[in-house]
């Protein structure tokens, strides 16, 4: 009986050793009811705190998932205003935070170091149509390409990601966010808690209702990590930024192109001339 006892201890260390390994990368612009960028976005402003708060009730709803579904690690990258927007005293007691600057070209991964990318609060990127608050980077990106490919925030993890064989699981986001990640992954699991209701309205839903979506998406994502497939690029790549022209300096645009062998080369490039 004790030899059972000892084996099935054993047994269940070992399957809490070899559960997945989570990355969650969060961002505040794709959070359900943000959607003013005067108001809601930077300390200082008025309902900044309020959106903090609504990040925190997301990205904890995608932890709890994720430790249901028998995630031995969860990791959370602060990924809004220079990676300054979470605390430690907001985040899920069984999950790990990542702050600080400058952003590495690996993006704080390494080769197979985590088993699934989850994104919390995510906008899509510059110029999507029917977006809330997109961008890629700094407002003045009008295009980033991959190789010829657009591609904003979320397309530049996944494709560091997919160079360390790590695939994107799930996002939550606004709608044009969920259908920018399903067209680079399309198993990816997508929670959309707003979507664009006028010119710059937003129509989301409760948070409530947004966090037990998020969390049974996590808890779905997780469970069958397995089935995920990392975005791989193949070498050479060329990163190209446009800018929006600045009147009347530079009526054209800026175009800066950075390249590399591999997806982490040409971020290297790029990144290191931050
Ligand atoms: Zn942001």
């Amino acid at each position: 009986m004790r030899n059972l006892i000892v084996s099935l201890a054993l047994f269940s260390g070992l399957a809490a050793a070899q559960g997945p390994r989570i990355f969650i990368l969060t961002d505040l612009e794709g959070v359900g009811g943000v959607h003013d960028a005067e108001e809601q976005l930077l300390p200082g402003q008025r309902r900044f705190e309020e959106s903090r708060r609504l990040l925190a009730g997301e990205l904890n709803a995608a932890i709890e998932g994720a430790f249901a579904a028998g995630a031995s690690e969860v990791v959370v990258w602060d990924g809004h205003d220079g990676s300054r927007t979470l605390s430690v005293d907001l985040i899920d007691r069984r999950a790990k935070l990542i702050q600080g600057k400058p952003t590495p070209a690996n993006y704080y991964l390494s080769e197979k170091a985590y088993d699934g990318i989850i994104f919390v609060g995510q906008h899509a990127m510059a110029g999507a149509p029917n977006s809330i608050l997109a961008h890629t980077q700094s407002f003045e990106v009008k295009r980033l390409t991959i190789n010829g490919k657009p591609v904003g925030e979320i397309g530049q993890t996944a494709a560091i990601a997919g160079h360390f064989g790590i695939p994107v699981i799930m996002l939550t986001g606004d709608e044009a966010a969920c259908q920018e990640i399903r067209e680079l992954q399309p198993k990816a699991i997508t929670v959309a808690v707003k979507r664009l209701a006028g010119r710059a309205s937003a129509l989301s839903l409760s948070h409530e209702e947004a966090r037990r979506r998020i969390q049974a998406a996590a808890r779905e994502a997780v469970s069958r990590v397995r089935e995920f497939e990392p975005w791989k690029i193949p070498g050479p790549v060329e990163l190209k930024f446009e800018y929006l022209p600045r009147l009347p300096a530079n009526p054209e645009g800026r175009v800066v192109v950075y390249r590399g062998a591999t997806v982490l080369e040409a971020f290297e490039a790029w990144l290191g001339k931050l």
